[in-house]
């Protein structure tokens, strides 16, 4: 039952928006499908002398805000603090969402009107399950929500993953987008083939990324470091490639029209993975219709977006490569550097989306000079206190609630594992919000005694040396981002050195 009022109405605005990829509906919508009710329990609560519910969030991505949105939006009294351990806030919007996609981080305008809600404060520059921990904030607050997202990646898991030219897509893309964890990593761009293992929307922003043409790089948020590097970068020829086939691809429709129409680059597919395909596409659902359609049409037929001569002049080139699963990155004749990745080639068992890919016994060696992993992102536990299921990378809980933990909550990626666009973390994040409202009117949630919220965590962390940023603080660094982009032509040139986030706010 929990949150089903919440999917009742985000329903509406899923099919209001645009949808259709990486960026889903309307950024809008969360305000928008926000209901009006207001629980007898709750208005018991307002006109009762109990204490506000004191609620933490703890990472101020999607999940955070949209969890802090929702309990704010139909509790009247509480009070939610969101811990971030950046001094920045909003998460991937930030730092995964691909610079040139600008839309999409719309929905940091609805964030900042929640972060300026009077009952929310955001403390970033505090690390939950260092400076902080977990049982502390559960006494500091009566509910606790974990919102931290995924900050790892799966590894490959083969001989040669460590060679110099092999990178995650999780630090190429933190690298680009200005993480400061990867602000050094220096990708050598010096080679002509690039190999981006999987076949999901991230593998397409950094094709996407590594082929653009640089005037259109200039005019977005890409940090001052990475476009220096990409202008000097060799790369002209990108592979993507997947274990399985074209009906398993995981990008979605929209990111794949935007690579067959980037500027200056050629598709190359290879006509022989679609044939035949036409049939077994009759009866899918329709976006794996639409998409795959797209697969064909670009491999088997002229294209019409672009005139022949455009396409013959086109310097760079990419491509899909199924049916092929990594199984050695081998190395250079001095080994100081990738040269190639040995694939086993796959036949596939099953149909749809659970079709296994089963090595042949047939391998082929496939040369390039860099690649990147972009097999799925991997969230970490945080703290002893807090189950984990390292298998599924998740907080085991059921409908957002810990389990065997009352008054701790989970929501987004390391609630139900990283997949999904942000309008899917909304969702799964008002639901997690609903079952805090719920345990709150039915009173799971003892709010009988007062808790001394951000009053209590000040003292620790005080006691620890560790200065958390409030939102005015990061408004004042995003003015000077935003001042540094203008005079660059950019909408902000990011700050990618905490020290001087902390310096700009006088810390
Ligand atoms: P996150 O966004 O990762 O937020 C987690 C937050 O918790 C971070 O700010 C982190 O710093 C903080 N945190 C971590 N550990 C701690 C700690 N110990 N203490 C305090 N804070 C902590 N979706 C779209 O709709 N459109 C797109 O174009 C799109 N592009 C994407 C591109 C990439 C490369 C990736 C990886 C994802 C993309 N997505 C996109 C998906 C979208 O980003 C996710 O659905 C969403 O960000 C998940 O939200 P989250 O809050 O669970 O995690």
């Amino acid at each position: 039952m929990a949150g089903a009022r919440g999917r009742a109405s985000l329903g509406r605005c899923w099919l209001g928006g645009k949808g259709g990829g990486w960026a889903g509906g309307s950024p809008a919508c969360g305000i928008i499908s926000s209901l009006c009710f207001m629980p007898a329990g709750l208005k018991r609560w307002l006109s009762s002398a109990a204490p506000a519910p004191r609620v933490c969030v703890v990472g101020s991505g999607p999940a955070g805000f949209y969890t802090a949105q929702h309990i704010l939006k139909h509790h009247g009294g509480a009070q939610v603090d969101i811990y971030e351990k950046l001094p920045v806030p909003f998460g991937l919007v930030r730092f995964g969402v691909a610079p040139d996609h600008p839309e999409v981080k719309n929905v940091t305008n609805s964030f900042t009107q929640t972060a300026r809600s009077e009952r929310c404060a955001y403390y970033g520059n505090v690390t939950v399950g260092r400076d902080v921990t977990v049982p502390e904030l559960q006494q500091a607050y009566h509910a606790v929500v974990l919102s931290y997202g995924a900050e790892d990646n799966r590894v490959l898991g083969i001989p040669g993953e460590n060679l110099p030219g092999v990178l995650s897509a999780r630090a190429f893309v933190g690298w680009y987008n200005g993480l400061p964890e990867n602000r050094h990593l220096k990708p050598d761009l010096s080679c002509e083939t690039a190999l981006i293992l999987g076949h999901g929307n991230v593998a397409l922003d950094i094709a996407r990324i590594l082929l653009a043409p640089l005037p259109l790089l200039r005019k977005t948020d890409i940090t001052a470091g990475s476009l220096a590097a990409l202008a000097c970068s060799k790369v002209k020829r990108v592979w993507l490639v997947g274990r399985r086939g074209p009906l398993q691809v995981a990008f979605t429709i929209k990111e794949l029209r935007e690579m067959i129409n980037l500027p200056g680059t050629r598709p190359v597919l290879s006509p022989a993975d679609f044939t035949g395909l036409e049939n077994a596409i009759k009866d899918a659902p329709r976006p794996r219709k639409r998409l795959t359609e797209l697969m064909i049409k670009t491999a088997l037929e002229k294209p019409v977006e672009k005139p022949v001569e455009v396409q013959a002049a086109a310097a760079r080139e990419w491509g899909l490569k199924f049916q092929r699963s990594p199984q050695e990155v081998l190395p250079s004749a001095d080994g100081t550097r990738v040269r190639a990745v040995r694939m086993a080639l796959t036949r596939l068992e099953g149909s749809g989306d659970s079709a296994k890919a089963i090595p042949t016994g047939d391998v082929e060696d496939l040369e390039c000079g860099l690649v990147l992993s972009s097999i799925g992102y991997r969230s970490l536990p945080l703290d002893p206190a807090v189950p984990f299921d390292a298998q599924r990378g998740v907080i085991p809980n059921t409908s957002g609630r810990v389990e065997g933990v009352p008054g701790l909550y989970c929501s987004g990626w390391v609630k139900r594992g990283p997949t999904g666009v942000i309008i899917t973390t909304m969702n799964d994040s008002f639901d997690t919000a609903q079952s805090v409202l719920e345990d709150l009117q039915v009173g799971t949630l003892d709010v009988s005694s007062s808790r001394e919220g951000f009053g209590a965590v000040e003292s620790i962390l005080r006691s620890r040396g560790v200065r958390p940023v409030s939102f005015s603080d990061w408004e004042k660094i995003d003015a000077a981002e935003v001042a540094r982009g203008r005079a660059a032509g950019k909408p902000r040139e990011k700050i990618v050195d905490p020290q001087e986030m902390l310096q700009l706010v006088g810390h």
